[in-house]
């Protein structure tokens, strides 16, 4: 693998990919190569080997019947990610995958899915589906657009960042006015739409940290 090769992962792109997230994938495999880098893009399923030499992981979002169907594989790779993104690895996590990150979702039916707790964060299903456009504002990168459907309300533990403050739509629970969450480089999102077409700038940090950390 030359220097200039930027690996790209995605984790379950079988069960966890839902409105649009694959255009995630395009954008960041595009991106690489307008910024003069090779992509290489590796998909991960259950059951595969996890790969080496990964410089960007990304995820998207899924029904709970997906998130039931991965869960046991990803916690037995919750360590190596949980390594990698505190060596600085750059990753983005939307909505379903997002949730498991965090330690928890509790689904509409009363059970169980656990996350890698990679966040401090705990989602819990909510009377209603939080469904519709979002724009949130962001420190890091202004404005971000995107849309949000899930059941899931998430609650961020104390001293974990928001990625944004709510301008319009549901975000993280619908009541704290909080969007996604932060750690490293490790970004967490309920924005479908799919988020990196609309907001390259969140792609160009990827790289950024990516090529930084080569
Ligand atoms: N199944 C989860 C929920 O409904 C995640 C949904 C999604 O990824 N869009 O909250």
């Amino acid at each position: 693998m030359s220097d200039r090769t930027i690996k790209v992962l995605q984790l379950y792109p079988r069960d966890m990919n839902i409105y649009g997230d694959s255009g995630n994938t395009l954008v960041l495999t595009q991106r690489i190569k307008w910024h003069g880098y090779t992509p290489e893009l590796v998909s991960y399923n259950p059951g595969d080997k996890f790969p080496v030499d990964v410089d960007i992981v990304i995820g998207g979002g899924g029904q709970d019947s997906g998130q039931d169907k991965i869960q046991e594989d990803l916690l037995k790779i919750g360590d190596t990610l949980k390594q990698l993104a505190e060596n600085g690895t750059p990753m983005l996590m939307i909505c379903g995958l997002y949730q498991l990150f965090g330690k928890f979702f509790k689904t509409s039916d009363g059970h169980v899915i656990q996350g890698i707790g990679l966040f401090d964060i705990e989602t819990h299903a909510g009377p209603e589906r939080l469904i519709g456009n979002i724009i949130t504002q962001s420190p890091d990168f202004g404005d971000i657009i995107g849309y949000e459907n899930h059941s899931g309300q998430t609650f961020l533990g104390e001293g974990v960042s928001p990625l944004g403050t709510i301008i319009k739509g549901a975000g993280n629970n619908g009541q704290d006015d909080t969007e996604g969450a932060r750690y490293k480089n490790v970004i967490g999102s309920y924005l479908h739409g799919s988020l990196l077409p609309k907001n390259p700038a969140i792609a160009d940090f990827l790289i950024e940290k990516a090529a930084e950390n080569k």
